[in-house]
């Protein structure tokens, strides 16, 4: 059963041990007298324990992670496990009923209004509510996203490249998670559900996967054993995990608002892969207009990885169309 409260209410401590609960955690009404709010689902453990923190849903067109919670907890057994998860199964609920990035109702990203206005637009609301009533009781944090429609990452899972505590915890932890790239953040810029994690001094991963607006069957298994494994980490749930050393380690910033954009109105033509090495100067992509004829060449500045390209070809004047990150040194020794 489904306990729908009002969302100042959530209490995780009221889940009894060895059990599963759903909650529906009320936000207002939309104009159309649909309920908005945070789907959340608690597992206690019967014996104390870390308490991982989930987030899936952030973009709503961002799907594997929604569909890796569901599997995970159709799996877990809550009577094996040490401490909890409390996993919020889909952020950003509006984005989500009409698969977009953004908000169709205030048109925000919630990825970038973190950590929210409790007296805000929904997803100001959102952001504040996910800050203060759900991301707190973490010990360690996750937020699962992908691709989504407009734009292509590698299979990836994302650390705080830091020497705090916490930055060496997220680090450790994605070794274990299993995807075949790590990416190291020194920095996070503002208004992201990681900015949060670390201003709480909460060590956090994100995950991100090339598809969009639909489950990737070849993406999916690497969210859902990635959480397994991250939880036999964290020593919350039965047995070992060894070490998962990434093929390609990359260190710098993920921020897709500091791309290589384009100046043209047209339709853009990749001339790289994601994972390829690119030298300075190298053309990644060409506009082309209506015709087919070339209108701009886009090249980058620096040499370095494609981290990111664009998926959809459709490009307006400023379009982040790719991002070269830098390659990071081996990691990972296998052990
Ligand atoms: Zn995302």
């Amino acid at each position: 059963m489904v306990v729908e409260i009002p969302v100042e209410e959530f209490n995780p401590d009221s889940v009894g041990p060895g059990t599963v609960q759903p909650f529906f955690l009320h936000l207002c009404r939309s104009g159309n007298g649909e309920s908005l709010g945070i789907p959340v689902l608690v597992a206690q453990g019967k014996r104390p324990g870390k308490t991982l923190v989930v987030f899936a849903g952030v973009h709503g067109d961002e799907l594997e992670g929604v569909q890796a919670l569901h599997e995970v907890f159709l799996q877990l057994d809550a009577g094996a496990l040490s401490g909890r998860v409390i996993a919020v199964t889909v952020a950003n609920l509006p984005a989500y009923r009409v698969t977009t990035r953004i908000s169709p109702i205030d048109v925000l990203n919630l990825a970038r209004t973190f950590p929210g206005r409790k007296d805000g637009t929904i997803t100001e609301r959102i952001a504040y509510y996910l800050s203060e009533t759900i991301l707190p009781h973490a010990d360690f944090f996750i937020d699962l996203h992908s691709s989504g429609l407009t734009y292509v990452l590698p299979t990836m899972i994302g650390y705080h490249l830091s020497d705090t505590p916490a930055g060496k915890e997220s680090k450790e932890a994605a070794l274990y998670f299993g995807t075949p790239v790590m990416w190291g953040h020194p920095e996070i810029s503002p208004g992201r559900s990681l900015s949060v994690a670390i201003s709480r001094n909460i060590p956090w991963l994100y995950v991100e996967a090339p598809s969009g607006g639909r489950v990737s069957d070849r993406e999916l298994p690497y969210y859902i054993n990635g959480i397994f494994n991250l939880l036999k980490h964290l020593q919350m749930i039965p047995g070992t995990v060894a070490r998962c050393p990434p093929d390609v380690h990359l260190v710098g910033t993920g921020d897709l608002d500091r791309t290589i954009a384009v100046n043209a109105e047209g339709f853009f033509v990749p001339k790289v892969r994601v994972l390829d090495e690119v030298c300075p100067n190298q053309v990644v992509g060409i506009v082309r207009d209506l015709f087919g004829q070339t209108i701009e060449e886009v090249s980058t500045e620096h040499g370095g990885l494609v981290g990111m390209l664009r998926a959809i070809p459709v490009v307006n004047p400023g379009d982040s169309v790719c991002l070269v990150v830098d390659r990071g040194p081996a990691v990972g020794e296998k052990v």
